[in-house]
């Protein structure tokens, strides 16, 4: 039962809840706006199932509009069964780095 507690303990809760979710970077093909966003891996992916009733792959679109031109920005992440990112995709706009988010922002 002890094992078994800690697990609970692990995955259900008790303290604060931590901040699980993910964040990402686009900059718009148009203006060249940076825009944070953000995946909770919890509740935003959509799990596609191929064999059984196990989860095989997870996704996630995501539209993203920023303040300048108002053009979405359609991203698609996808995760293999452990919620780790297995791909990308932007249309509208290109994905960057939190190190190149923060880069423009001083600049600017
Ligand atoms: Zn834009």
């Amino acid at each position: 039962m002890g094992f078994l507690g800690s697990l609970l303990k692990l995955f259900g809760g008790g303290g604060a809840p931590a901040d699980r979710g993910l964040y990402y970077y686009v900059r718009c093909d148009k203006c060249g706006e940076k825009i944070r966003f953000r995946v909770d891996p919890r509740w935003d992916l959509a799990p596609s199932y191929e064999d059984g009733d196990q989860a095989s792959s997870f996704s996630v679109t995501k539209h993203i509009v920023g303040q300048k031109c108002f053009r979405p920005i359609e991203v698609s992440l996808t995760f293999d069964r452990n919620r780790k990112e297995s791909g990308r995709l932007a249309t509208g706009g290109q994905l960057i780095t939190a190190e190149e988010y923060e880069a423009d922002n001083q600049r600017l």
